[in-house]
């Protein structure tokens, strides 16, 4: 079949108007957050509901016709841009945006792939309850592509990641079946977890067309701090000591270090850090309580003195309300978009075990300073989740993309080196995607790597689901 006849027969199935094929319409699907990753496609589909992404991908199945799904495209591993065959189609979830279902009683939500991360959130706040997972890029992120990439975010010490927070899952498979899949159970003990299957696969193993997802009652007191620590041993201990005292009241542990808010004070001057001098490291504390404001207060204050009379903290701004605390956390989610203008950096999204993560940080920056002086690291993270994200700017005297160019295989090597060696992941919560494709071999072990490959075979025998995506191209049957 010709491209014109397989763009009727789409055009069939959804609707002239949601199939996109000039080149116009389709630019911001052709090309990820970063604008590291650029591709061509014969169409992009905007489907309105599950029997149409299930008539579009059997469709597809027949023709042999790649199909690349895409939520919100704020990934940061270029896992939702198509490649430059021009062979390809994108499938956007962003017409499956409703909320199908609350229930209180049994605290699940049920939504459809491509409702916008906020908007779940805020849904569930209208019902009393919290939706707790929570990033950067919640304006504009899908559910979808949440669970596809297996989301982390700012919550995850408390509340798990995605996969924590999802019971079940609709999927549109390779061979264009749908598989109902929506249960709201916390236990079902039988056989595989299919579930979990889909859940970070990055759409190589199926679509995600809906997902009952857990919700928590909402806390009725937060209490925020901004606090100053000399170096990232103070900024461990500070956290063991949270975590010893508060528990589960610890929702956000976050470690800045002083070069990435001096950027964010850089290009959002609206939004300078509150801790003057700079401190080495700031660490944004959130604590949340279902008892009262006053309880969680008193515990903070607690914790902040002791902190305080052990050396851990310099400093320390307590939020005086809520508009205080969220100017906190923009300054933290807002590091993030202070890095594209301050143009090209490079990015390394890691783990770590917590006790493995000073002698790393101290390590592996004197190796990298020692070759490239001048470098900028801005370090930042997830602390309580021992992932870091660990990314370098160029040193003032050189231009950012040169530095790009000529130096991020040798920098992303060492990093990558040292995360081997302390026992570290690769990808802490952004994914695989195109990014590290040809890294995961290596990290995972050969025996890791060949079950996924037979995973994928199995689901995706014709590899049509976002090939060349997490697992290299392979031959299929
Ligand atoms: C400013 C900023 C801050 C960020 N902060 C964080 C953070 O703190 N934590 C974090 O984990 N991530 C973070 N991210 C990365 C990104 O937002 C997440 O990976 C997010 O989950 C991606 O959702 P999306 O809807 O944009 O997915 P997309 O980018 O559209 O897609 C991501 C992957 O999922 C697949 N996919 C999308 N929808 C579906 C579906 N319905 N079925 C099957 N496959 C699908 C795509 O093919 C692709 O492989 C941040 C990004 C930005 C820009």
């Amino acid at each position: 079949m010709d491209s014109l006849s397989l763009i009727a027969h789409f055009q069939k199935i959804i609707g002239k108007e949601y199939v996109l094929t000039d080149s116009n319409s389709m630019a911001p699907y052709l090309i990820d957050w970063r604008k590291l990753f650029r591709g061509k496609a014969l169409a992009v589909l905007l489907p309105k509901n599950v029997d149409e992404v299930a008539a579009l991908v059997k469709q597809c199945h027949q023709m042999n016709i790649a199909i690349i799904p895409q939520g919100g495209n704020t990934g940061l591993c270029g896992a939702a841009t198509p490649d430059n065959s021009n062979n390809q189609v994108v499938i956007s979830l962003k017409r499956l945006n409703h909320i199908r279902e609350i229930d209180k009683a049994n605290l699940t939500m049920t939504v459809e792939a491509g409702c916008i991360l906020q908007n779940i959130q805020e849904t569930a706040a209208s019902a009393n309850c919290l939706f707790p997972l929570s990033l950067g890029a919640e304006g504009s992120c899908m559910i979808g592509g949440n669970l596809s990439t297996n989301a982390g975010g700012t919550n995850v010490l408390r509340y798990g990641n995605m996969r924590d927070l999802c019971l079940g899952l609709e999927v549109v498979t390779a061979e264009g079946e749908i598989w109902h899949g929506l249960r709201g159970l916390r236990k079902d003990n039988t056989g595989y977890d299919l579930r979990n299957l889909f859940i970070g696969a990055e759409g190589t193993l199926g679509i995600i067309t809906a997902a009952v997802i857990k919700l928590f009652p909402m806390p009725i007191a937060q209490w925020t701090a901004l606090v100053a620590v000399p170096h990232i041993h103070s900024a461990i201990q500070l956290l063991n000591l949270f975590q010893s005292q508060a528990s589960v009241l610890l929702t956000g542990f976050e470690m800045m270090n002083r070069t990435s808010l001096a950027i964010v004070g850089k290009h959002f001057p609206q939004m300078k850090n509150p801790l003057q001098p700079e401190p080495n490291y700031s660490i944004l504390i959130e604590l949340s309580d279902h008892e009262s404001e006053f309880h969680v207060k008193e515990l903070f204050q607690t914790i902040i003195e002791k902190a305080f009379t052990d050396g851990l903290i310099e400093d320390a701004v307590i939020a005086s309300n809520l508009s205080q605390a969220n100017t906190f956390w923009q300054m933290r989610e807002h590091i993030t978009m202070a890095q594209v203008e301050e143009n090209a950096n490079l990015k390394h999204d890691i783990t770590l075990p917590l006790s493995k993560m000073e002698q790393f940080i101290l390590e592996t920056g004197e190796k990298i300073e020692k070759q490239f002086p001048g470098i900028r690291t801005i370090n930042f993270g997830h602390l309580g989740d021992g992932n870091l994200h660990y990314n370098f700017a160029n040193p003032e005297n050189m231009a950012s993309q040169d530095f790009q160019d000529q130096h991020q295989n040798t920098i992303a090597e060492i990093v990558y080196e040292q995360v081997e060696k302390f026992g570290g992941s690769i990808s802490a919560e952004h994914g695989i995607g195109q990014l590290k494709l040809d890294k995961l071999r290596a990290h995972k072990g050969e025996v890791a790597h060949d079950l996924m490959i037979a995973i994928k075979k199995a689901l995706d025998p014709k590899n049509i689901l976002n090939p060349n995506k997490v697992l290299p191209k392979y031959t299929p049957k």
